[in-house]
């Protein structure tokens, strides 16, 4: 707090991982002796960087770039560039902090990292968003490669900025596929990229719940947002038996009680790169309204939230509690505020956090790097598979960590140990780093 006064979001995401720790530490004083935590919550490195680019009427503007490359105790630097107004250095801390963790508990050799900039893409021209991507590029390149950092998307960067950010790459750098994931299918892309953090926050809910003895068939489940995150959460749980009533963006919600089509979702926001109001315009059981969708009072089993960090206050938490919900899992970076998930936690709500409920994303973006580093590309069927092995074995070593320290069923503590475990065992034998 006293480094970082104006970094809330970081602040918040720190003291949230910190706070679940407890246990570990007491198992481990040597981790306290080493300064470990110190050395945890300060990235390796973070960069900041002017990104000026002109826009079609030949306009001069410049934009904030960051990328923070965090840990890279168990393999290089991985994590997602973030486009959007809101980004500034403490959104893109909390994000890289996340990933630390989030990256452990995929079992995979992945560090953690997160970039972006204040960039707001809505309502640019494709060329426009091609020469910001150019104009990042020309700076972040000097600081990333196959084998030292890997970024990604998230949200604002979609498989048209991947391209655009690998072409400018490309041009600087030469040919390297593994310097980027998230690539078109003709340039290294890996099949089931674009629905991984979907289905991958669906198979984890869906192990969550059978573990309580319970199905997601006949479910009924609020989802927010409609990016790509919300979008094949909705054809995963639809797929799943469950029935999806609601989704949203940064205007309004749909709800739909016949059931959220995520096709129609797809053309309208892939496709056309329009708005989730033209969804009621389309499909005549479906409403729109302006507004929160968690201020939206209605009967529901299952929360998905996946649009975007502290979309659920305290008194939304309890509108949730309220309306029946039984579990909550996050697609969204740390979409609840502390004291919302406090109200989960004092209620019979079982909490997934998005660190283990929505690691499908960067889990498949490790397997793209695999896929480059063999030059081979797998089957939509091979890659889904083994996300879907993966999404479960987080909710087994969460659960394991829940048990071996008596948290009752407090799967983000669970979460919170079991990634740490491995960094900590990492850092520790690497000594003073
Ligand atoms: P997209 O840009 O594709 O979609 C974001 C969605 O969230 C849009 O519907 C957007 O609406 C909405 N949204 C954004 N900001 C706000 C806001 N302030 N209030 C309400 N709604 C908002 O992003 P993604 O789907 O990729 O990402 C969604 C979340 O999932 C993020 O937290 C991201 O970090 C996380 N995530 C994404 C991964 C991925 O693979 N894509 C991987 C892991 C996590 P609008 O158009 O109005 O802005």
């Amino acid at each position: 707090q006293r480094r970082d006064p104006d970094q809330s979001e970081f602040q918040e995401a720190v003291f949230t991982v910190l706070d679940s720790l407890a246990p570990v530490l007491e198992a481990h004083p040597e981790y306290i002796k080493a300064n470990l935590l110190s050395r945890l919550v300060e990235p390796e490195r973070a960069i900041q960087f002017r990104v000026p680019w002109q826009d079609d009427e030949g306009q001069f503007h410049v934009n904030r770039g960051f990328r923070v490359q965090f840990n890279s105790a168990i393999g290089p630097y991985k994590g997602g560039l973030r486009l959007h107004p809101t980004v500034n250095l403490s959104v893109v801390k909390f994000l890289g902090f996340e990933q630390i963790l989030k990256n452990s508990l995929t079992g995979l050799p992945i560090g953690g990292a997160k970039g972006g900039s204040d960039f707001d893409p809505k309502g640019k021209s494709d060329s426009e968003v091609m020469r910001f991507c150019q104009s990042f590029m020309t700076e972040l390149q000097r600081h990333i490669g196959p084998d030292l950092d890997v970024p990604a998307g998230d949200i604002g960067v979609g498989g048209r900025e991947i391209g655009y950010l690998f072409g400018a790459y490309k041009r600087l750098r030469g040919y390297q596929n593994g310097v980027l994931t998230g690539k078109g299918l003709t340039f290294g892309g890996s099949l089931a990229r674009t629905e991984a953090t979907g289905y991958g926050l669906l198979y984890y809910t869906n192990a969550l719940v059978k573990a309580q003895g319970d199905t997601l068939t006949g479910k009924r489940i609020k989802i927010s947002g409609s990016g790509n995150v919300a979008t094949y959460a909705v054809q995963k749980a639809t797929e799943l038996g469950a029935k999806v009533i609601t989704v949203s963006d940064s205007n309004g919600y749909i709800y739909d009680p016949k059931g959220i089509d995520y096709k129609v979702v797809q053309q309208i926001k892939e496709v056309e790169r329009g708005r989730i109001k033209e969804y009621a315009d389309r499909v005549a059981s479906a409403e729109y309204h302006g507004g929160s969708v968690w201020d939206f009072d209605v009967d529901y089993d299952i929360a998905l939230p996946c649009a975007t960090q502290n979309e659920i206050n305290k008194d939304q938490a309890k509108l949730i509690v309220k309306d029946g919900v039984k579990y909550i899992c996050e697609g969204a970076n740390m979409p609840s505020y502390p004291d919302a998930i406090a109200v989960y936690q004092d209620s019979n709500i079982l909490y997934g956090p998005a660190k283990a409920a929505n690691a499908g994303g960067v889990a498949v973006s490790a397997l793209e790097m695999s896929q480059n580093s063999e030059r081979l590309s797998w089957s939509f069927e091979t890659v889904d598979n083994r996300l879907q092995d993966i999404m479960e074995d987080i909710f087994e070593k969460s659960e394991a960590a829940d048990k071996k320290y008596q948290l009752d069923k407090n799967y983000q503590a669970g979460a919170n140990i079991a990634g740490f475990e491995k960094v900590a065992t990492a850092m520790m034998a690497q000594g003073l780093i």
